[in-house]
C-alpha cells in the first residue's frame, strides 16, 4: 500500500469508526511505517521541579544523558534515515548540558532537532544571547529544524515572561533572516480555566507579538484556544494544552480541584480514549534504553526493547515494528491492550487519574506485557483484533481521535 493511500485510509476511520471495522484498515494500520522520529531524554537532572512533571525530575535527580551514547545516536539516526530528534524530559539549554547541546547543534543539518526548553537560561541578556551564539557557531541548522525551540510554558513552570522577552530578542538578533514561525514555538500548559488565565496568556502572546508581529495584526484562535501571531512570514504558534498533573501535583489537592476530570477513576475498556494517528516516538532515556510511545511517560519495564549502547538504533527499530504489542497498540491503541489484558487476567482494572494511566499500568509489569504477547503470537493479531471489536463495539466517535 501506498504512504498516500494509507493515510487516506486512517482519515476516513478518523471521521467515521466503521472503518475501524474493516481489513483496509488493519492493512494499512500494519503496514504503516512507524517511529521514524526520536524523542531523547535530557534528564531527569533538571533546572526545575514542576509540580506537574510526570517523573519528578528535579535538580535532585540523579541523570544526565552521555555524550558517548548521544553520538552513537545520532551517528546511527542519521546513518539510518530517521525524520527528527526532539530534546525533552529534562532542560536541554542549560550549562550541564553544553556538550551534547554542541552534538546537537553539530548534526542538525543531518538530523533535524527540536529544542523543547523552559526558558530558564534566558535569566540574563548576556546568558541568552551567549547560548544562541554558541548554537549557532557550532552548526545550528535553521531551514531544516521545523519547531526548532518549543518552549513550555505556563503557571506550573513559575518562568518570569521576563526570559520569553530575553529569549526572543536573542533569537532576533542572532538569526535576523529566520522564518520565525518555522522555528519557534509556545506551549502553554493551562487548567482549561480560560478566563483565570487569561492575563498570564495574553502577557506571553504580547511578548511575542512586541519582537515578531512587525505589522501588529490581529492575532487569530482557533477552537483549541491556540493563537497564531502574524510575523513577516508564517505565523507563530501559541498553543494550548490542558495540564495533565502527575508526579509531584499527586499530593497538591489544587491541582485537581481545579481539574475536576482529574479525579481518581476506575477505568473501563469501552471509555479509554484510542487515537487512529498515535503521537509516537522510538524513546531513548538517559541510560540508552529504547523503547516506543508518546513520550518516556508511557513506558515502563514492557516497554524497554534494547539499549542503544550496545545495539544498533535501527536493529532496536526493527524489533519494535516486528513486535505484536508495538502492531496491537497500532490498531486499537491502550484500549485494545487494556482489553487483551482483561482477556488475560478478568480482575485486571486500572484506577487512576488521566487516560495515559491505563498504558503506563500495562507495561509496568513484564509479564502482564509478554502473556499479552504471548497470546497475539498463538492466536493471531488480526483474529484478536476482530474478536475485540466483535465484542467491545466499534469505538464511538467521541472516543477517537
Ligand atoms: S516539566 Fe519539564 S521543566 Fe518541569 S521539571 Fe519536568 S522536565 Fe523539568
Amino acid at each position: 500500500m501506498k504512504v498516500q493511500e494509507i493515510n487516506q485510509i486512517l482519515d476516513e476511520a478518523k471521521a467515521n469508526p466503521e472503518v475501524l471495522a474493516t481489513d483496509r484498515y488493519i492493512e494499512a494500520q500494519l503496514q504503516r511505517l512507524g517511529l521514524l522520529s526520536i524523542s531523547q531524554q535530557m534528564g531527569p537532572n533538571c533546572n526545575l521541579s514542576c509540580p506537574h512533571c510526570y517523573k519528578n525530575f528535579g535538580r535532585n535527580r540523579k541523570g544526565f544523558p552521555k555524550l558517548k551514547t548521544v553520538q552513537k545516536t545520532l551517528e546511527e539516526a542519521v546513518e539510518s534515515e530517521f525524520l527528527q530528534i526532539s530534546l525533552t524530559d529534562g532542560e536541554p539549554i542549560r550549562h550541564e548540558n553544553k556538550k551534547l547541546m554542541k552534538l546537537f547543534a553539530e548534526y542538525s543539518s543531518k538530523l533535524p532537532v527540536a529544542i523543547m526548553t523552559n526558558a530558564v537560561f534566558a535569566y540574563s541578556e548576556k546568558n541568552t544571547l551567549n547560548w544562541m551564539n554558541f548554537l549557532k557557531d557550532n552548526g545550528l541548522e535553521l531551514k531544516n529544524n521545523p519547531s526548532l525551540f518549543n518552549i513550555s510554558t505556563g503557571p506550573t513552570y513559575k518562568v518570569h515572561w521576563h526570559n520569553y522577552a530575553r529569549f526572543n530578542w536573542a533569537l532576533k538578533q542572532v538569526f535576523p533572516d529566520a522564518d520565525f514561525g518555522k522555528i519557534l514555538m509556545y506551549q502553554y500548559l493551562g487548567y482549561g480555566n480560560l478566563e483565570g488565565e487569561k492575563d498570564n496568556i495574553s502577557l506571553i502572546s504580547r511578548c511575542i507579538s512586541y519582537y515578531f508581529n512587525e505589522k501588529r495584526k490581529a492575532i487569530e484562535i482557533d477552537e483549541n484556544n491556540n493563537k497564531y501571531i502574524p510575523t513577516g512570514k508564517t505565523p507563530i504558534l501559541l498553543g494550548y494544552r490542558l495540564c495533565e498533573p502527575e508526579g509531584r501535583a499527586k499530593q497538591m489537592k489544587k491541582h485537581f480541584d481545579l481539574l475536576p476530570s482529574r479525579k481518581l477513576r476506575e477505568f473501563t475498556v469501552e471509555t479509554t480514549p484510542f487515537s487512529v494517528k498515535e503521537w509516537e516516538f522510538l524513546v531513548i532515556d538517559w541510560r540508552g534504553n529504547v523503547g516506543f510511545g508518546d513520550s518516556l511517560r508511557c513506558g515502563g519495564i514492557g516497554r524497554v526493547y534494547g539499549n542503544v549502547n550496545s545495539e544498533h538504533l535501527f536493529k532496536i527499530w526493527k524489533k519494535i515494528d516486528n513486535d505484536e504489542i508495538y502492531q496491537a497498540n497500532k490498531l486499537g491503541g491502550a484500549r485494545f491492550l487494556y482489553h487483551l489484558a482483561q482477556e488475560i487476567n478478568p480482575d485486571f482494572v486500572v484506577t487512576g487519574r488521566i487516560n495515559c494511566d491505563v498504558c503506563k499500568e500495562i507495561s509496568s509489569s513484564y509479564e502482564l506485557v509478554n502473556n499479552i504477547r504471548q497470546k497475539l503470537k498463538r492466536e493471531g493479531i488480526i483474529k484478536e483484533y476482530k474478536e475485540y471489536i466483535d465484542q467491545r463495539g466499534i469505538p464511538t466517535l467521541e472516543s477517537i481521535n
